[in-house]
């Protein structure tokens, strides 16, 4: 089922998506808008922005939000993006315990200094820069 509201939206964060990876020097990621069987519906908790597999160099955002089904804002998409991109470069964290199991970290500390590094890089570029509106 197509779930293309937007054509040039579509175009236009394809194009950002790739300047982004330029900024980050992360060549050869490729984006894959979310399409989703009904939009509109469904819990709220259950709506992902995004996700990616480590294995894959393919990152999956939603450009849309998924109520109203209007694009969403591109510097929510390229946070995302950013996001997204952080985790091949800081993959999840085994944090060994003393008392109890391990567990397996995935948003932790170094990932989220990584991931604000990126934005402000993405920030500053002269392409990007005007699509962040703070
Ligand atoms: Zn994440």
């Amino acid at each position: 089922m197509s779930d293309v509201l937007d054509p040039k939206h579509e175009a236009l964060v394809d194009h950002l998506f790739q300047r982004a990876c330029f900024v980050l020097k992360m060549p050869g990621f490729v984006l894959r808008p979310l399409r989703r069987r009904s939009r509109g519906r469904g819990k709220l908790r259950m709506l992902r922005l995004g996700y990616t597999k480590l294995s894959e160099k393919q990152i999956t955002v939603d450009l849309y939000t998924p109520r109203t089904m209007k694009p969403r804002q591109l510097d929510a998409i390229l946070r995302v993006v950013c996001h997204e991109l952080t985790h091949h470069l800081e993959p999840p964290k085994i944090w060994h315990r003393w008392f109890g199991r391990d567990i397996r970290v995935i948003h932790h500390p170094d990932f989220w200094k990584k991931y604000k590094s990126g934005v402000e890089l993405l920030k500053r570029d002269e392409v990007l820069s005007e699509h962040f509106t703070s």
